[in-house]
């Protein structure tokens, strides 16, 4: 999710940065990119239209100080802007209210509602030690309720007897009287869902509302939802009254603009993520990180931590401080690999580094796959350790004294080495000039 926006306005910002002076006409043209890159990102032309016109507001009146250029001011405000529609600060699930704590789950059919109703009670099971009730309300598809039951099992958590003749009110109504006799901390109620929005739905989501006075009413979005997001949003909020909206399928291709689009319709922050189908595929979303990520920072954070859950503190610090410094040699390299192996391959990780629009591409040439990994690994380690520190050391009898070492190719050398210095420069890159040198101005 949002490598073309990111790439998009890296680009256009590449642009401007360089120069000394900006005109009017200038902060017009880039904001015509950014307009086009954010209509290419699938954000709603409502939302787009109102966010570069604020951006264009804050542009024009803005003093002009010495210590940055016009470009660079530009780039911050549409940085502040994005950090405005997303919203700062990550706002976890609320459990704030007297037991059992309802929590709604709304949205439209096939949203992964009732995937993520069974992640959520994992989560509060395992994190917050939490006992967890699950109801499924969807009394037109059985197979729904089956659904949850088989969920709950493997997470362990329980669900609701099931009740074929009663309605989704007299349901929901059953489960919080087994939730308050049960003492459960939480009653999770999972509602039908419809392929669109229509009138019945609605009426009957804001039925259930009314009965169980949840503490969080959750819309469950599909992140792949391009300029119905808005109106989806907008229409939920209206008649339930969302806290707060889960957005899944962002492991899939989604190019992120239905984020923007919801968050900015509503107000309502977006508390959760789905990043895949198992149930541990669920995690907190960071507002001011994901601008960071469409602005092509990167996300050193969200890598650093990544890798502390896999690797240790100290191996973590080392390497958030060697991508802070720009260094980046091949016994780095090789750290990384197997990292990243470790992390589940490439994707996952590719997409925290920064950089990582023009990274992907750069290693989808290479065709990276796990063999590869191992391939590369040997590689590395079929060198001295004076060459791992300093590659250019590696001259052409070298590289054949390598290759025969690790049982490969000169080729396969000589592309592990393009690989290298693709990635050092882009690390110095993104830590010295380009973007990295304007995190601190962001503060961030
Ligand atoms: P519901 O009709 O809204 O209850 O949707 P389901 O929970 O049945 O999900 C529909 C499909 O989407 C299932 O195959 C889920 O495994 C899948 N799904 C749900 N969330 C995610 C996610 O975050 N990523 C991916 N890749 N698949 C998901």
């Amino acid at each position: 999710m949002f490598d073309n926006l990111s790439d998009r306005l890296g680009k256009i910002f590449e642009g401007l940065r360089g120069r000394g002076a900006l005109n009017e006409k200038d902060v017009a043209a880039a904001l015509r990119e950014v307009r086009r890159a954010l209509i290419e990102a699938d954000v709603s032309l409502e939302v787009v239209r109102g966010f570069v016109e604020q951006v264009r507001e804050r542009a024009v009146g803005h003093e002009v100080t010495r210590s940055v250029t016009p470009g660079q001011q530009v780039v911050k405000i549409v940085h502040d802007e994005l950090v405005a529609v997303l919203g700062e600060e990550a706002v976890p699930i609320s459990l704030n209210a007297a037991a059992p704590v309802g929590i709604l789950m709304v949205g439209l059919q096939g949203s992964g509602k009732t995937t993520t109703t069974a992640k959520i009670a994992k989560r509060l099971k395992e994190k917050q030690n939490k006992k967890v009730l699950l109801a499924s309300l969807d009394t037109r598809r059985p197979a729904a309720m089956e659904q949850l039951k088989v969920l709950g099992e493997q997470v362990g958590v329980s669900t609701l007897q099931i009740v074929t003749t009663e309605t989704p009110v007299q349901i929901a109504r059953r489960a919080q009287r087994e939730g308050k006799l049960g003492g459960y901390d939480v009653v999770i109620f999972d509602t039908a869902g419809r392929t669109h929005i229509d009138e019945e739905l609605m009426a009957e989501t804001a039925e259930i509302k009314a009965e169980v006075n949840p503490h969080e009413v959750l819309l469950v979005a599909d992140s792949l939802t391009g300029q119905d997001a808005v109106n989806l949003a907008r229409s939920f909020d209206q008649r339930v009254d969302v806290t707060g909206i889960v957005l899944t399928r962002v492991d899939g291709d989604g190019r992120g603009g239905a984020a923007l689009s919801m968050r900015a319709a509503t107000g309502k922050p977006i508390k959760l993520i789905g990043v895949g189908e198992k149930m541990d595929a669920l995690e907190d979303f960071h507002p001011g990180r994901v601008a960071d990520r469409i602005l092509g920072m990167g996300d050193i954070v969200s890598l650093v931590e990544k890798a502390r859950e896999n690797v240790s503190a100290e191996d973590a610090q080392k390497m958030a401080k060697k991508l802070k410094k720009g260094a980046f040699d091949l016994e780095d390299l090789r750290t990384q690999l197997l990292q990243m192996k470790k992390m589940g391959g490439m994707g996952g990780l590719m997409n925290l580094m920064p950089g990582m629009g023009q990274m992907k591409k750069a290693m989808a040439g290479a065709n990276i796959d796990e063999k590869v990994f191992d391939r590369q690994v040997a590689i590395i380690n079929s060198m001295t350790k004076k060459e791992r520190a300093n590659p250019d050391l590696l001259n052409a009898s070298r590289r054949k004294r390598i290759a025969a070492g690790s049982g490969l190719q000169v080729s396969d050398v000589n592309k592990l080495m393009k690989q290298h210095r693709q990635m050092a420069d882009m690390m110095k890159k993104v830590s010295k000039g380009g973007m990295g040198s304007l995190a601190g101005m962001f503060g961030g």
